[in-house]
């Protein structure tokens, strides 16, 4: 093998990894478990499918429409006058990279994406796993996951917790990395350029939350009640970072407060910490014990929670970090709250003009841009 063969190889490798370690895998519309789905060319850009050997192109705005369902446990993808039976659906633009395009499930949503789209069936399910790059991912977990009125150091804050999450929380599922759903992040429609929640995922490009000089998957909940919480206090295993129970000044003196009335049968399932919690969710529908933090009674053949706050209250507190912003603090002072002893570093971005020796090149590199306050590193 000569020596450009193998400079090549070296190359095509280390892209790889590049790429790889910038994108994030995730999983869309599963809470709708579809039958069917429909793929569209945005009106910018062509769709590249690639299906059991064949190639089929949507142009833009031609609004012609590939069409894909479960046939006998396979896809069975409908286009014009092709039918093609395959395993398994590739999308791209012209370049094999990224495209926009829009996906449907007929009669309950359609969303406009951006990334590289493979469609598999799984357990008579269409099953849609979209490779997007992670700010774009971070961007429009943003949009998804906060409120309108959300100043922006609060939405930088949950920029840094978002991309921290899909840096170091890979693996939740088995045909992708993330869901949609709060089960992992929620996640919508990427938001336009100059909104809120782009502006505040490029203002923290690349910038994550480490411990002990590693990424980790940082945690948040609505709101907290008064405290955050760890995770053995609501029967969570540990992680790499240590949670902290930390004081929420603004849940303290304006917790938000809800009254549950269960059947006995269904408290009967509160036992168990945050599994419970979302045992009884999974049974009657979403918030239904909406945190951990409650005390309860019986009242005749039902039983009334009486709690505080939203969410399993781990981590960031998006009540508490709103209010903070609001009161001038910074993102970096925000998650120095939630975070003690945790540091901020950006991923490393000069990856992608090479390197200078010929190692293999590490996942990310860090660089140390904040570590504020009171919170030594134990040990250092
Ligand atoms: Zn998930
Ligand atoms: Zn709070």
């Amino acid at each position: 093998m000569s020596a450009r063969v193998i400079l090549l190889l070296f190359l095509a490798l280390a892209f790889h990894l590049r790429a790889s370690a910038q994108d994030v895998r995730i999983g869309v519309f599963g809470l709708f478990h579809p039958r069917q789905l429909t793929l569209e060319a945005s009106r910018q850009e062509a769709v590249i499918l690639q299906a059991a050997g064949q190639t089929l192109i949507l142009e833009p705005g031609s609004r012609a429409v590939a069409s894909l369902r479960i046939s006998n446990g396979a896809l069975l993808l409908d286009f014009g006058e092709h039918l093609v039976r395959t395993s398994e659906v590739h999308a791209t633009a012209r370049n094999n990279g990224a495209v926009t395009f829009l996906l449907t499930v007929p009669g309950k949503i359609t969303r406009a994406y951006r990334g590289t789209l493979d469609v598999k069936a799984s357990r008579g399910e269409v099953v849609p796993i979209i490779t997007m790059d992670r700010e774009t991912a971070v961007a429009s977990t943003v949009a998804a996951e906060s409120s309108l009125d959300t100043p922006s150091e609060a939405l930088k804050a949950q920029a840094v917790v978002a991309r921290s999450y899909f840096a170091a929380g890979r693996g939740r599922h088995r045909d992708f990395d993330f869901c949609d759903l709060t089960h992992c992040q929620f996640l919508g429609e990427p938001p336009p350029e100059d909104s809120p929640s782009a502006m505040a995922s490029r203002e923290t490009r690349g910038i994550v939350l480490t411990f002990l000089e590693k990424p980790f998957a940082a945690m948040f909940s609505r709101s907290c009640g008064g405290r955050t919480r760890t995770p053995a206090e609501v029967g969570l295993p540990g992680s790499a970072y240590p949670y902290f129970s930390v004081f929420c000044d603004f849940c303290h003196k304006s917790a938000y407060r809800w009254t549950r009335r269960l059947s006995f049968e269904d408290a009967a399932l509160l036992g168990k910490g945050e599994s419970g919690r979302l045992a009884v969710d999974r049974r009657l529908g979403w918030n239904a014990v909406p945190s951990n933090n409650f005390t309860s009674h019986r009242e005749g053949e039902d039983v009334i929670l009486e709690g505080a706050g939203q969410g399993h209250g781990i981590g960031l507190c998006q009540r508490g970090a709103q209010a903070m912003a609001e009161e001038g603090s910074s993102f970096r002072q925000i998650l120095n709250h939630y975070f003690p002893n945790a540091a901020l570093i950006r991923l490393g971005e000069h990856l992608a003009s090479g390197t200078r020796n010929q190692r293999l090149l590490p996942t990310y590199s860090l660089s140390l841009i904040g570590r504020e306050g009171n919170s030594p590193i134990p040990g250092k």
